[in-house]
């Protein structure tokens, strides 16, 4: 059976907790990661060198993926990328499945979240057409 992912953005660790426990008490469903994003971006706007190369006035938070300023210490806008904050070894019973190829020794596999692409958006953009 395929499976399916989706995403909810929770604005407050409450909503957080009471999703985690309600998915925590499904059988059939389990947690496989959890995102922290930004509430506020650097307005300082010196990001991007005239190359288009990411400036130097900018860094990566490794264990979130933010990408910051480097003077205000906050995220810039054009930052895109999420850490999972979960580990592979502490997800509740992951799916896996078991493999054998030809010649090679049996193995399982399961899949893991390494991060999501999310990029800001103009707010325009989740607007609906009429
Ligand atoms: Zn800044």
């Amino acid at each position: 059976m395929t499976g399916r992912y989706i995403l909810i953005e929770c604005d407050n660790d409450t909503e957080v907790s009471l999703l985690k426990m309600h998915v925590k008490k499904s059988a059939e469903n389990r947690i496989i990661g959890e995102f922290i994003r930004p509430d506020t971006f650097c307005s300082c706007g010196n990001w991007t060198s005239e190359n288009g190369q990411p400036a130097v006035t900018q860094t990566r938070i490794q264990k979130l993926g933010w990408r910051i300023c480097t003077q205000c210490m906050k995220p810039i806008p054009v930052m895109d990328f999420l850490v999972n904050q979960i580990k592979p070894q502490d997800i509740e019973k992951p799916f896996t499945e078991k493999i054998q190829l030809p010649g090679k020794a049996p193995s399982e596999l399961g899949f893991y979240c390494v991060g999501i692409s999310l990029p800001s958006m103009h707010a325009s953009a989740f607007k609906k057409q009429s």
